[in-house]
């Protein structure tokens, strides 16, 4: 873990044709990837994990995101499909993904390492990322699989506002604001996802048991699988993260 300042992340927002700055060198470059069901806190885990290790966190929802903020005339076809299925809380289709993260490649193999949430979400993705990692050889540190009790991931997925601007998650009873309805670090307006939305929660937690609760068990028989309680604050999760990374990397030999 280092001090230097973290890298930050435009070629994976914008596409390759945007250039990072130059990525903190690491002794050890992580690259990790965060599974868990929608509303376990994969995308808090990674921020607090960019900020301690110092690695970019690459969320494939937040390019949707990104990509459903512009005008639609400046989306292609694909993307602006993605965009209607991110609405639903449907899966974009793994070609679609598959093409959007390929573009973006040099991120994955970046010497700064990654930290990969929401990807991949499927066997058909992991395969890819495992071929396209195996050709550059450059092995996957860990998969952190977040596990939360069903009851409370409804909870948190329904309570959950993110600041409009910079994109600062709280919750309405867990994470409250200081002045409802607005961020505390930029005073932008703070929204609820579409896709956090009742309709949407129930088609995500149906793909995310259909599609992604499979790749347990994929990255289990790779011997990469670390299983991390999502119960508690985010620190406390974050130090339980950090604390299984350490043990597994004193495993690994140098
Ligand atoms: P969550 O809070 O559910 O983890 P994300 O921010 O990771 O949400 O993703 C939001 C939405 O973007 C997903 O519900 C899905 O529609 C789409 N999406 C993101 N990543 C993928 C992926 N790897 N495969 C298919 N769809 C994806």
């Amino acid at each position: 873990m280092t001090n230097a300042k973290p890298s930050d992340r435009v070629a994976w927002l914008q596409g390759p044709s945007a250039l990072c700055e130059e990525p903190a060198h690491s002794q050890v470059p992580w690259r990790l990837v965060l599974l868990g069901a929608p509303g376990v806190g994969k995308g808090t885990q990674a921020d607090l994990l960019h900020q301690k290790l110092r690695t970019c966190h690459l969320s494939t929802g937040d390019v949707f995101r990104a990509a459903a903020a512009r005008r639609k005339c400046e989306l292609s076809l694909a993307m602006k499909a993605a965009t209607e299925y991110m609405r639903s809380g449907a899966l974009v289709p793994d070609s679609t993904v598959w093409e959007m993260v390929r573009e973006r490649s040099g991120c994955l193999h970046c010497c700064g390492g990654f930290i990969l949430d929401g990807f991949p979400r499927t066997l058909s993705q992991a395969e890819s990322l495992k071929q396209l990692m195996q050709g550059k050889g450059l092995p996957l540190t860990a998969v952190v699989n977040y596990d939360l009790p069903a009851t409370e991931i409804v909870a948190r997925l329904s309570g959950r506002r993110t600041c409009e601007l910079c994109r600062t998650v709280f919750h309405v009873t867990e994470r409250p604001p200081k002045v409802e309805g607005v961020c505390d670090r930029c005073q932008g307006r703070l929204f609820q996802r579409d896709d956090d939305r009742p309709e949407s929660i129930k088609v995500r937690l149906g793909a995310y048991e259909l599609s992604t609760a499979p790749l347990i068990e994929f990255y289990q028989s790779l011997g990469l699988l670390m299983q991390v309680d999502a119960r508690g604050m985010p620190d406390e999760i974050c130090a339980k993260t950090l604390v299984g990374l350490d043990g597994r990397c004193a495993a690994i030999p140098t």
